[in-house]
């Protein structure tokens, strides 16, 4: 346990320690000068944490600790701390974690640095094409196709053959992280590596938004129309975001028709169904449904796996199917985040310097998986509500009578209570003052609808996806 260099039978030189090293010659001592009793009481689930050139600072449970460990035992233990490291002059006591709840913060922060530090922009920017703004990762090859996303990929094939002439629009839909961006991207990145010559554009609603309110600023909103009508392929991502958005709405109906007589293809993606998304101009959502309308659910275990296994030879890694297999039985409802549990596995691999073993892996995604529920609030599911029916979140908690506020108030008071199990008064506080019987009476509605109606499984389900999604920012 202690490295020292015996010289002969008088002289020991301390050689450098580690902290936990360094603390348990401590306790070795002290346990020599104390009742069992006593030594348990005042050191367990103590350690030292850090130290630097003149002070140690040591880990204590409570409180209570702390104050007999600084008022009784400080000098004690000093000089035994010396006895090792001479340099020493003080030792500070804070309460903190115990050891196992250090290491596994640890471990959850070494991967995450490895993970930022591999994520450096420049690499993700340079896999993206100037002129498409497509990202060259996305292809057709490294799609894996399986039964929730069967006819949504069989209908990208499919455009890629006849393109504008078959399925116009094409409009894909589906929870976040199950692969709608990848999907048109292969789509966008088939057809430009095909045809040298046809003009293609990516871009998310958000930033064609941007991009059309800065047009109507700078008054070349024509330039911009002229531009996108000049398209042989629009692919817009995430167009739910133009909810409400009027004249958004407005250039964009113009711009679709002006592509849609000319037979150019559009591909549209949105996180639910035309009809669903709130403040959506009518003439609009039946422009989306003229087309082709195909939706990608979540990915069985066959699929997960599947998916896992391609990552790992896309990327060049060795991991078995024990570890694969527990990955994906145990993250289900996001293809995003299997690979994000793959890829701290393959850090802690190159880190440790070999595989993790199972009980280390549950350890692993323990941490991946517990870290977003624990900040959930009640504020963050409340803004998620707002905005998932488009609505602002005075509105949802302010006291108001208006007819279209009643059901996204329910729904967030069933989420209040199911997601962070409030209190029902306290759910009635949140949103207008309401009495709790009638929280009681939202939240039984809705728990029977959710087991009965599909909508709005599905709607729950997109809901919590923000809530979730909201800590990744
Ligand atoms: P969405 O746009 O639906 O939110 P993405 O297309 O961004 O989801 O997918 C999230 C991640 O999961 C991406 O890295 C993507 O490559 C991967 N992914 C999703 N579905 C598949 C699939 N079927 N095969 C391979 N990778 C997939
Ligand atoms: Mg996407």
């Amino acid at each position: 346990m202690l490295r020292v260099l015996i010289l002969d039978h008088q002289t020991i030189i301390p050689i450098p320690m580690t902290n936990d090293e360094l603390w348990k010659a401590v306790l070795g001592e002290m346990e020599l000068s104390l009742s069992r009793a006593n030594f348990t009481t005042w050191f367990k689930n103590t350690l030292i944490i850090s130290r630097d050139q003149n002070a140690v600072m040591v880990s204590v449970p409570n409180g209570f600790v702390k104050e007999w460990l600084e008022n009784k035992f400080n000098k004690q233990i000093l000089y035994s701390i010396r006895k090792w490291t001479p340099e020493i002059r003080e030792v500070k006591y804070i309460i903190g974690q115990t050891k196992a709840d250090l290491m596994k913060q640890d471990l959850t922060k070494i991967i995450l640095e490895k993970e930022l530090e591999e994520k450096t922009p420049t690499d993700a920017d340079q896999d993206i094409d100037r002129v498409t703004h497509l990202n060259k990762k996305y292809s057709f090859e490294t799609f894996v196709v399986g039964s929730s996303n069967e006819l949504a990929h069989a209908a990208s094939m499919a455009i890629t053959k006849t393109i504008g002439k078959l399925y116009n629009p094409l409009f894909i839909y589906g929870g976040v992280g199950l692969g709608k961006t990848h999907l048109i991207q292969a789509v966008g990145n088939k057809l430009a590596s095909e045809y040298k010559d046809k003009r293609i554009l990516y871009i998310p609603a958000e930033k064609l938004t941007a991009n059309i309110v800065e047009a109507i600023r700078t008054k070349t909103i024509e330039d911009l129309k002229n531009s996108y009508s000049k398209l042989d392929l629009l692919v817009i991502d995430d167009i739910q975001f133009i909810a409400g958005k009027e004249k958004t709405q407005d250039i964009i109906f113009s711009i679709f028709n002006e592509l849609h007589v000319k037979n150019k293809q559009v591909v549209l993606t949105s996180d639910r169904l035309p009809k669903a998304i709130p403040a959506l101009e009518e003439r609009l959502s039946s422009r989306f449904e003229g087309g082709m309308i195909a939706d990608i659910g979540l990915p069985e275990f066959e699929t997960r796996l599947a998916i896992l296994k391609s990552k790992c030879s896309e990327k060049g890694y060795a991991v078995n199917d024990e570890i694969l297999g527990y990955i994906a039985t145990n993250i289900q409802k996001n293809v995003r985040e299997l690979e994000g549990a793959l890829n701290r596995i393959v850090a802690f691999a190159q880190i440790y310097n070999k595989l993790p073993e199972l009980k280390e892996v549950k350890n692993i995604l323990n941490a991946y998986l517990s870290v977003p529920y624990r900040k959930t609030s009640p504020q963050t599911i409340l803004k998620a509500v707002a905005d998932f029916y488009n609505m602002s979140l005075n509105d949802l908690t302010k006291r108001s009578r208006k007819k279209e506020v009643v059901r996204p108030r329910q729904v967030a008071m069933y989420l209040l209570r199911e997601e962070i199990k409030l209190s029902f008064p306290d759910i009635g506080l949140k949103l207008g003052g309401r009495d709790h019987s009638t929280v009681i009476h939202a939240c039984e509605k809705i728990r029977k609808e959710e087991s009965t109606s599909e909508p709005l499984k599905q709607e729950l389900i997109l809901i919590k996806e923000r809530v979730y999604n909201s800590f990744e920012k």
